[in-house]
């Protein structure tokens, strides 16, 4: 195993974030006190709780932070890890914040998390824990469809959101829009198609628009298309898995995917779906068969390769290891992924860098579907989608007889065909993502002090919160 050079880098994310926000803040004509309510964390609820597991019980520390609630609810999602910390639930809260302004999901953001590691502990066990903790929120007002509604993050996934979903319900028995308490639930109990996949979905439409952006990629000297580009992808749970398998749809060829225990490397593509078949049935990716297995979790951020997408933890790029990044593209799917050493000494190499406040948008911005799905009592497309097949089958009917031609019958079954729900979240997604990425893009090239899309983003972000601070009439 490689040793890396010790720094002394600064790695809290919440110093991490703040230091974004100021280098954005500097650049945006708003008035101090409003900057520094925008970048403040308004409130943060720390809890003990006890559960008990058979004769034994063990004391949980978790926490929710509400970063701004300038709009309500405030959103964000719940995270299990042994290194979860406050400072990073408050970092993690304010990206959500600037990243629901910059996909317009009207939200403030949130964030959550318990110290522990899922993987040591049994699925009754993680059951009882987040039932616990759900049951503090509710106490303290911490969760409730127009306060504060959680959705998956590291080390959670539908399983939970649909305890905590239940354990509210339990709470509140008379609440009709009680399943908007929680996001990114099983569909079967209140959740959106498409929601699972959707942060590595948003991914994929983002580096979609980075590669139709021919300007973008002359000035950093990126050549080709987005089909054929080598992809490195660190983290294969949700959001990695997801977005491997989405580039790889797209013609991409992923040549090493990492995880907690070392990485898999195949310069001529790995298949995805057997990638996690192998998973599956040996709890592992490694020796994955035909493909490299390097024991050094840390080595797939080195490897030759042309699009690198962090998608498991923040700090990952550092100081210690940026010199030897070789990808042209870094595609942040996780949260805090880079330093700002790291980011400096990678955008000095002329590495595009494409920010996490933007790019794993794509999971709030499906939320923001599964909220309004479960206020409106209706899945989406269920009025409109017949009545659209037999407007479309009366139209071509019309030209058929004008014509006194027949279309084909695939042709024509593809034109009636009227949207299903994954349809039409896929849809609404790859909008939010495009428009989001035109403002962004829009700052970067209009704005001559503007010399990286991470502080664009949080301009974008910046402004848009302090308009609604404005009209809201606290600031002049
Ligand atoms: P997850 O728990 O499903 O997957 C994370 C994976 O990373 C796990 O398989 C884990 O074993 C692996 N991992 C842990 N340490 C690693 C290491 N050192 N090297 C390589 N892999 C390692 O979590 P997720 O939901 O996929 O979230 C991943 C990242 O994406 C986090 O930063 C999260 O905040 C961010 N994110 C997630 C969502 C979402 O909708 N789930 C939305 C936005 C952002």
């Amino acid at each position: 195993m490689k040793t890396r050079r010790a720094t002394q880098e600064d790695l809290n994310l919440n110093h991490i974030v703040s230091r974004q926000f100021d280098r954005a803040a500097a650049l945006v004509e708003q008035p101090q006190g409003l900057l520094d309510q925008i970048k403040t964390c308004n409130s943060v609820y720390q809890v003990q709780f006890p559960v008990k597991f058979g004769n034994r019980v063990e004391v949980f520390y978790g926490w929710r932070a509400e970063h701004s609630q300038h709009k309500k609810p405030v959103k964000g999602g719940i995270r299990f890890s042994r290194i979860v910390t406050q400072d990073e639930v408050i970092a993690l809260a304010a990206l959500m914040t600037y990243k629901c302004a910059i996909v317009n999901a009207p939200f403030g953001g949130s964030k959550g998390g318990i110290c522990f590691s899922p993987r040591n502990y049994s699925v009754e066990q993680i059951e009882k824990i987040t039932r616990r903790y759900t049951a503090e929120l509710i106490k303290k007002g911490f969760i409730g469809p127009g306060i504060n509604v959680p959705a998956p993050d590291y080390g959670t996934s539908e399983r939970e959101m649909a305890w905590i979903a239940d354990t509210y319900d339990v709470f509140n028995p008379h609440g009709l829009d009680n399943l908007a308490c929680v996001t990114g639930k099983p569909v079967g109990q209140g959740g959106v198609r498409g929601r699972t996949e959707a942060t590595g979905r948003g991914v994929q439409f983002g580096i979609r628009e980075v590669f139709k952006d021919r300007e973008l990629l002359r000035r950093y000297g990126i050549k080709g298309s987005l089909a054929g580009q080598r992809v490195a992808v660190q983290g294969f749970g949700n959001v990695g898995y997801h977005v491997a398998k989405f580039l790889e749809e797209d013609g991409c060829q992923i040549v090493a995917v990492g995880e907690y225990n070392g990485c898999v490397v195949r310069p001529g593509g790995i298949s995805v779906n057997k990638l996690a078949a192998h998973r599956a049935r040996t709890d592992s990716i490694l020796n994955f068969p035909g493909a490299q297995s390097r024991p050094d979790p840390g080595a797939i951020l080195e490897l030759d390769c042309d699009i690198l997408i962090p998608a498991a933890l923040e700090n990952q790029l550092t100081l210690s290891n940026a010199h030897q990044v070789k990808a042209k593209i870094i595609a942040e799917a996780a949260n805090g992924p880079t330093t700002p050493g790291a980011e400096e000494i990678l955008l000095k190499k002329g590495v595009l860098i494409i920010p996490d406040v933007y790019l794993n948008a794509g999971g709030v911005t499906v939320s923001y579907f599964e909220w309004v799905k479960n206020l409106s009592h209706i899945r989406y497309g269920l009025m409109e989608k017949r009545f659209n097949e037999l407007s479309q089958e009366r139209l071509l009917g019309a030209i058929e007889s004008l014509t006194g031609h027949s279309l084909p019958a695939a042709l024509k079954e593809q034109l009636v065909h009227g949207a299903e729900e994954i349809e039409l979240v896929n849809s609404g997604l790859e909008t939010a993502m495009a428009l989001a990425y035109h403002e962004i893009i829009d700052i970067f090239k209009r704005r001559k002090k503007v010399t990286d899309l991470r502080t664009a983003a949080f301009i974008c972000a910046i402004e848009k919160v302090a308009t609604t601070y404005r009209s809201l009439g606290i600031f002049p």
